[in-house]
């Protein structure tokens, strides 16, 4: 087993369960990609054992602080078991649900969503790759699932050294070609496609926010809604739900809203409340405002501005021009949902962004809910950058 020894007083983020090691924090010691190895500190003390990655600045990602744990096909068993009850406990009012989030789950770089029957999965760091197939193999057999979609495509592989991957990786033979599952989220169904959809598939994590939308938008009798990002419209038929008269949805891709137009059918209700248009959201919200348009309503919900903390001035200006243009569109009395999912993008200055959105569009409100991601995207107490969905409700004065 080989060692990497830290530089003096560089265990101590190792020593709070905190599962990365940078790469200015190695002393000495190297790996192959993904080799299991032992983590100590400077004076020879075991920290932790974790997956060594060579390429990345995330240079060993720990997979256990127990010196007596062996990681092996068991180990990767046991913390799927441990995951999959966790999940059990949890209220998660839907069959589309993600059983492993990565840290959170003492599974660093593994990201594995079940649609229905449907695993998909990412595997994002030289450890997990390295185990990729005894992953595989213990997914099958704790969830009974036969099929494993494999959406290893994303960018944050390049910095591991990794190339993209995506395709079947168990059950290709089943089914061929049928990477569409239709899941139960609420009282609601909605389609996902493994192969072509965002990220894994769907945006889980947005599951609770969206049924808090629909109580609103009964709760306030909003009429007529506008939903900006909506993606294949979650948030569209959460509002069809709650009962508003005219739902607006806006999206730059185009396979996005032909699937959020079929989920407005697929859910009963009239194809008439619903309208899409295929846009730039920032110029959109501008050419409304010209027209003197005005909504009930709105739901921002932009991609990643800032994908780390050094992109948060640029992604601040956005989040803010957004914001003030909703916030101005709205009528009096209405509800706005504002959304980051940046990581780069704290709580607070979120929040912060939002309020001077509001000084500039000389708009006051009632703060009337902070949301986060659904309960089955944790955030543990050690693992604060797992932290990333950060909503806020506002309720614009009348
Ligand atoms: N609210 C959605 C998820 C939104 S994800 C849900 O509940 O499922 C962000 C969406 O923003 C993606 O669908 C992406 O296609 C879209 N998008 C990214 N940049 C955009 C832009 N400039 N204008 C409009 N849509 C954009």
């Amino acid at each position: 087993m080989k060692s990497i020894r830290l530089r003096e007083g560089k265990e101590r983020s190792l020593l709070r369960r905190h599962p990365w090691v940078f790469q200015g924090s190695v002393a000495k010691g190297s790996a192959d990609a993904g080799e299991t190895v032992r983590v100590e500190a400077d004076d020879g003390r075991f920290l932790a054992w974790g997956s060594f990655s060579p390429t990345s600045m995330i240079r060993v990602r720990a997979w256990s602080f127990d010196e007596a744990e062996r990681i092996d096909a068991a180990f990767f068993e046991r913390r799927i078991a441990t995951a999959m009850a966790l999940r059990r406990r949890l209220p998660v009012a839907s069959d589309g649900l993600r059983l492993v989030h990565g840290e959170a789950d003492g599974l660093p770089g593994l990201i594995v969503d079940r649609y229905a029957d449907v695993l998909s999965a990412q595997f994002l760091s030289a450890g997990t790759e390295r185990w990729k197939a005894t992953i595989a193999d213990a997914l099958l057999a704790a969830t009974g699932c036969t099929r494993l979609y494999e959406r290893s495509d994303s960018g944050v592989r390049g910095l591991e050294g990794l190339a993209p991957v995506k395709g079947w990786l168990r059950g290709a033979d089943e089914d061929a070609g049928a990477t569409e599952v239709t899941i139960r989220e609420h009282d609601w169904r909605l389609t996902v496609d493994v192969e072509q959809g965002h990220k894994t598939g769907f945006y889980l994590d947005q599951r609770d926010n969206r049924a808090r939308f629909a109580q609103l938008v009964r709760h306030f009798g909003v009429q007529r809604v506008l939903n900006c990002y909506c993606y294949t419209g979650g948030f569209t038929i959460a509002a069809l739900a709650g009962g508003a008269a005219q739902v607006t949805s806006v999206d730059s891709s185009a396979p996005a809203l032909e699937r959020a137009r079929a989920h407005v059918t697929l859910n009963g209700f009239d194809a008439a409340r619903a309208s899409f248009a295929d846009a730039d959201v920032n110029a959109f919200l501008r050419e409304q405002l010209k027209a003197g348009a005005s909504f009930d309503a709105i739901v921002l919900d932009p991609p990643k501005f800032a994908p780390s903390a050094a992109h948060a001035e640029r992604a601040a200006r956005a989040y803010k021009d957004i914001n003030r243009l909703a916030l101005k569109l709205l009528a009096p009395g209405g509800l706005l949902f504002t959304f980051s999912c940046s990581g780069g993008v704290g709580a607070e200055l979120f929040h912060k962004i939002v309020a001077g959105a509001g000084l500039d569009a000389e708009v006051d409100g009632v703060l009337l809910d902070r949301l986060a991601g659904a309960c089955d995207h944790p955030t543990t107490i050690c693992f604060p950058e797992g932290e990333y969905l950060k909503g806020l409700v506002i309720l614009k004065k009348a």
